[in-house]
């Protein structure tokens, strides 16, 4: 027979579980680093430029993948994703976009979604006199954009280092 004071006791039990759980999770979770190999040189690229800028990111609570993506409500292409939960991001990029990708698009690609996940910029579809976007974070990837790569990664990293 369960008397009130007996199941108050269980919900306590049961709720200092889940705290414990809960807790286990995000130690378990927390520094956790999972980047694809393949994807790692355009990653450790993306945070020698930030600590080039001055802007103090790492790459800890990320999994940085290669993954099939779904496409948008539009019916576009998507090649990149950045999905945040609490402190933790995942990373993930098209294995067919990425395969034919030139080494210019694949960076754009990495500094746009890195952009998202470390830096917590948005898209902006700002754009140069010349029609080019001002920015890696316009939500359309441009190539060529190492032509003019120093412009380009002061922009992306200027709100950092302020
Ligand atoms: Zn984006």
């Amino acid at each position: 027979m369960h008397s009130w004071r007996r199941r108050l006791s269980d919900i306590f039990k049961l709720t200092l579980i889940l705290w414990f759980y809960q807790l286990a999770l995000s130690l378990r979770y927390q520094n956790y680093v999972d980047v694809d190999r393949a994807l790692s040189p355009y990653a450790e690229s993306f945070i020698a430029e930030a600590r080039r800028h001055f802007c103090p990111v790492e790459l800890r609570d990320i999994i940085v993948q290669v993954a099939h993506l779904e496409s948008d409500g539009d019916g576009f292409l998507v090649i990149g994703l950045c999905e945040v939960t609490g402190t933790f991001r995942r990373v993930s990029v098209d294995p067919v976009y990425w395969k034919f990708a030139t080494e210019d698009e694949r960076l754009g690609l990495m500094y746009h979604e890195l952009g998202h996940c470390l830096l917590g910029r948005d898209h902006t579809e700002a754009l140069l006199p010349d029609g080019r976007p001002a920015s890696l974070m316009h939500p359309y990837l441009s190539d060529g954009w190492e032509k003019d790569r120093e412009r380009y990664l002061n922009e992306l990293f200027d709100s950092c280092a302020r």
